[in-house]
This record gives C-alpha cells, sequence and structure tokens, in this order.
C-alpha cells in the first residue's frame, strides 16, 4: 500500500467518524505532503530514520507511513476501518433503491475535497449522480459563490461530465434564504440550475411568523426544489435549538408547490425531528435524503437517513432520489406547475 492512499483512506474513514477537523487536517496535510515529496524520497527518508523531519508529519502519521512502506496495513487504519462502519440500521433496502445524493459540497465552498474526488466517492458507493449544491455569495464564511465563480463551476462540471459518463454531476446549488424569503442567487442562474436546495443559515432566532414567512416564499418559488435542513437545529457539540416557525403552513407550501423536504443526514442535524418529518408526510410532502455531505466519507451517511426513513415507513416513491436522473431533472423543471 503506498503511504499517500493509506493517508487518503485514513481521512476518509475519519470524515466518514465525523472527527475533528483538527485531526482530519493533520491527516490530509500529511497526505499531501508524501504527495508533494514523491515516493522515492521519502522511501530514502524513511530508511534514513528521517521522515519527521518533514513539515506535517509527526509520529503518527509517521507511523502510518512507515507501515505502509513496510508492506502492512498500517494499525490505525485497520482500526477505523473496523471502528467506523455505519450499521445500516433498517434502511438497507431504502439506501439500495437510492440512486443519488442532491446535497453536496466541494472545495469550491467550504467543502474539503475537489468536485472530482466527491464524484469518484459517490461512484463507488453504486450511486448514478450527484448534485453539486455549493453555497451562494452572501455566505461568506462558506466562500459562498458569486455568479462568476458559480459560472466558471458550470464550466468545470461540464468537462467532469465527459470524463465521468455514465455518471453525471447535477449542477446545483445550497442557496440562501435571506431574511426577507428572497434567494441568494440570480433569477438567470438559479433557473440554469438542475436541482436547488434552499436553506436557512442567517437569524434563525427570528420570531416564528417571521420565519413562517420567510420559508413560504423559499418555497413558493418556481426555482426551488428541496428544502435543506428546515429547523437549523444541531444536536451536537454545544447544540443549537430548532428554528421556530408554523411547520403545517411551511409543509402545506411545500406540498402545494412541489418542493421537497429534505432529511439532512448529517449525523449532529439529523434534521427534521421525527415529530416534523411524520407531519410533512401528513402533508404529502416529497422527500429528498441528502448527506448535505463537506467530505467524500461523508457521503456514505444517507445509510442514517434511510434507516430513520425506513423506521417511519416513508415508501420509496415518495423520496426524490429514488428517480433517475433524467426523470430528477424533470421533475425540478416541471414542478413548480404540477
Ligand atoms: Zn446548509
Ligand atoms: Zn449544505
Amino acid at each position: 500500500m503506498r503511504p499517500a492512499d493509506a493517508l487518503d483512506r485514513i481521512v476518509y474513514l475519519l470524515d466518514r467518524d465525523l472527527a475533528e477537523t483538527t485531526k482530519v487536517r493533520a491527516f490530509a496535510r500529511a497526505r499531501d505532503v508524501v504527495i508533494d515529496v514523491g515516493d522515492e524520497e521519502i522511501e530514502r527518508l524513511h530508511a534514513a530514520g528521517k521522515l519527521t523531519d518533514l513539515p506535517g508529519i509527526g509520529p503518527s502519521t509517521g507511523g502510518v507511513i512507515a507501515q505502509a512502506l513496510a508492506g502492512e496495513v498500517p494499525g490505525y487504519l485497520a482500526r477505523l476501518e473496523a471502528e467506523t462502519v455505519i450499521p445500516s440500521g433498517e434502511g438497507g433496502a431504502l439506501r439500495a433503491a437510492l440512486r443519488g445524493d442532491c446535497h453536496t459540497h466541494s472545495l469550491w465552498s467550504d467543502g474539503g475535497a475537489p468536485i472530482e474526488k466527491m464524484a469518484r466517492t459517490a461512484i463507488a458507493l453504486g450511486h448514478d449522480y450527484m448534485v453539486l449544491t455549493d453555497h451562494s455569495p452572501r455566505l461568506t464564511i462558506a466562500h459562498g459563490l458569486n455568479p462568476k465563480r458559480l459560472k466558471e463551476q458550470l464550466v468545470e462540471v461540464e468537462a467532469l461530465n465527459v470524463e465521468l459518463a455514465p455518471f453525471r454531476i447535477l449542477t446545483g446549488i445550497e442557496v440562501d434564504i435571506l431574511e426577507d424569503g428572497a434567494l441568494d442567487q440570480t433569477e438567470e442562474l438559479l433557473a440554469r440550475l438542475d436541482v436547488v436546495v434552499a436553506s436557512v443559515h442567517s437569524k434563525l432566532r427570528m420570531p416564528e411568523q417571521e420565519m413562517t414567512r420567510r420559508m413560504v416564499m423559499a418555497v413558493a418559488s418556481p426555482h426551488v426544489d428541496i428544502l435543506g435542513h428546515c429547523t437549523g437545529r444541531k444536536v451536537a457539540g454545544t447544540g443549537r435549538p430548532q428554528s421556530q416557525f408554523d411547520p403545517d403552513i411551511v409543509f402545506a407550501a411545500c406540498a402545494r408547490f412541489g418542493t421537497a423536504v429534505e432529511i439532512n443526514c448529517r449525523p449532529e442535524r439529523q434534521d427534521p425531528p421525527e415529530e416534523l418529518l411524520s407531519l410533512a408526510l401528513d402533508w404529502d410532502c416529497r422527500i429528498s435524503i441528502d448527506t448535505d455531505a463537506h467530505a467524500p466519507g461523508q457521503l456514505e451517511w444517507q445509510v442514517y437517513g434511510c434507516d430513520k426513513a425506513a423506521r417511519m415507513g416513508i415508501e420509496p416513491e415518495r423520496i426524490v432520489n429514488t428517480m433517475t436522473a433524467d426523470d430528477l431533472v424533470a421533475w425540478t423543471a416541471t414542478h413548480a406547475t404540477a
């Protein structure tokens, strides 16, 4: 096993396990250093006992490199492979029915990997497509894409699609729902994208009535296809309470305007909570099971959402990402008028 491959796989598994960013970064940096330095020089430094002289190589990353060079599977890697497996729970059949993921990020905004790497991982996981939904301009902390950069991204996606066919990267955005319910991207671009996920990322604690109006405005837009992580809650770390809105009004609007409600699979979000999800089902909303992955290993998180959906008895026909890419794009093009 090449040292760079061992380190890359460790990064993948740490991301799958939602490990601390500092730890993931340390292994990612070591991987990049090893790639830069080259296999031959790495072997020479190892033989001279000088691996840790390299910037970014410490005892643990150095140990992984040494074991890989000795032809062993590094112990740390083997342990992570075993310990970070995501149990499929009750969602195995549903996961097998999903053909793609409608909410993913890349290095273009705040993700940790290039588009191509996300796409190749999605292929390895058996997906037919992946919707690329990087952030919109006003989310500056996440390097949201202004119209110019988004257009540049569309060019890159087109080129990658030639290379990766029959797999498809569908174009998309996670567009911010602004405080007045407007969407943070130009009409022209929103109309051009295959899939639009709309999410609230600011002023999460505005009064209930204002938040309800804000969300209804967004989900009623003919451009919006999926309502992302609707409550904004965080259930891990310091946590974050749910935004207050009238769920009957918001979900009725989703049903009326053909906007799917997302099951956000991120372990620290698990959004919406089950009681709200069952209300969305009562309103006959469509559902999308998305990872909101910011790194390749996180693309495996759909398993969590599938387990939840299966436990709640959600039928595959109601889930938009059981559709083929062609059907999905046909749906996003027409659902607003259906
Ligand atoms: Zn988001
Ligand atoms: Zn996102």
